[in-house]
């Protein structure tokens, strides 16, 4: 910059955010020059700065038309959040997309709760683990994070998300995060159609061992991460051979039914109950403290113990309870939970054992 640079040639190197800070102080010099009241301002150098202001300012709209017209034109998702986790600008696909009206994604923050959004195995997932906060929070990027969102008319939306961080030069946390994203129902409906028979009882249409298995992984990196206790109930038919033996095999095949939809209306959404083999059943209770875990394995017991079943009539069960606990390993929770059901089969079954 050298001192005999006009004032029009300095305002020609500001930049947008330049004007945009200043551009009061540029109103001001505008009004009084085009009033011509200011006689220490030189006209001519007036008359550069006027037309230099307004081709800035033009360039400016310009620019900005050009990247809403991009935005607006583009066939993915995209909505841009600011620094709290709201949502300031989205385009039309990402309506199209999710199936939200202008008014239900302006009000929404990414935290919502209603976004409801959902693993490819139906279990939920967490608002902290959305790629938008996870890239807000650790200003790190993301790419292709399936997650199923719920649309308000009832239907699921299955999206694969990338995020990106916006950084600015004097700030090291994001300022905003653009998150994009594209529908990917069709392509994972099938996949998805033959991961849910793999992962589920074919007699009693719960989960299986294999679906168990991953999401008890899941929830105990949770653990690990966050702190949040999860515990695991595990329980068995009483003397169920006897059963069989007495009615028959299909009568028996009846009361698995029937327990299984007795035990679902137990317990929360949020909880997983798997058919572990044969008579045995297990259910991981996320984000639930060892003494919560007790009273409801005692609800669920003395529900099971109450119902008739069709010919059998009453039949009980024992129940192995554990919690987990710091640096616990999913092998050491299945082994305690074990040890607590031999336990409560030996102290006489029909009854819930802690460990
Ligand atoms: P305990 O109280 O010690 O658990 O006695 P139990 O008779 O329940 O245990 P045991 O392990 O001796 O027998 C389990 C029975 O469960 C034997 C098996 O035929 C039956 N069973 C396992 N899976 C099924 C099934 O899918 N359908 C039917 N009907 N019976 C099953
Ligand atoms: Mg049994
Ligand atoms: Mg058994």
């Amino acid at each position: 910059m050298s001192p005999n640079d006009s004032i029009g040639e300095l305002l020609s190197r500001l930049s947008r955010t330049d004007i945009l800070q200043h551009k009061e102080l540029l109103k001001t010099l505008l009004e009084a020059g085009a009033q011509e009241k200011d006689s220490r301002i030189n006209n001519e150098l007036l008359r550069e700065l006027i037309q230099d202001y307004h081709h800035n300012a033009e360039r400016l709209r310009e620019s900005e038309h050009l990247y809403r017209s991009v935005i607006a034109a583009m066939e993915e998702g995209i909505v841009i959040y600011n620094r709290n986790g709201k949502i300031v600008t989205y385009n039309r696909s990402a309506e199209q997309i999710l199936g939200l009206t202008r008014d239900q994604l302006l009000g929404r923050t990414s935290t919502d709760p209603r976004w409801r959004a959902v693993h490819q195995d139906g279990s939920p997932y967490p608002v902290e683990e959305h790629p938008a906060i996870i890239t807000l929070q650790s200003g790190e990027p993301q790419h292709g994070v399936i997650l199923g969102v719920h649309k308000p008319d009832g239907g699921l939306a299955w999206i694969s998300v990338n995020s990106q961080p916006v950084i600015s030069a004097e700030d090291p946390h994001p300022t905003a995060v653009v998150a994009t994203f594209v529908d990917v129902s069709n392509s994972l409906s099938r996949e998805q159609e033959l991961t849910r028979v793999s992962q589920t009882d074919h007699l009693t249409q719960i989960a299986n061992r294999l679906k168990f298995n991953s999401a008890f992984e899941r929830e105990l990196r949770t653990f690990q991460r966050y702190g949040h206790v999860l515990s695991v109930l595990m329980f068995d038919i009483d003397h169920f051979k006897k059963v069989n033996d007495t009615h028959g095999h299909d009568i028996g095949d009846i009361v698995l039914v029937e327990l299984v939809e007795l035990v679902k209306t137990q317990i929360r959404e949020s909880d997983l109950l798997a058919r572990w083999g044969g008579e045995e059943f297990i259910i991981l209770l996320p984000h639930t403290e060892l003494s919560e875990a007790a009273f409801l394995g005692e609800r669920i017991r003395a529900a099971i113990e109450k119902k008739r079943f069709p010919k059998v009539g009453h039949i009980t069960c024992s129940f192995g309870l554990t919690s987990s606990v710091k640096n616990d390993t999913k092998e050491n929770i299945i082994k305690r939970t074990d040890e607590a059901l031999y336990k409560a089969k030996k102290e006489g079954r029909n009854r819930v054992v802690t460990s």
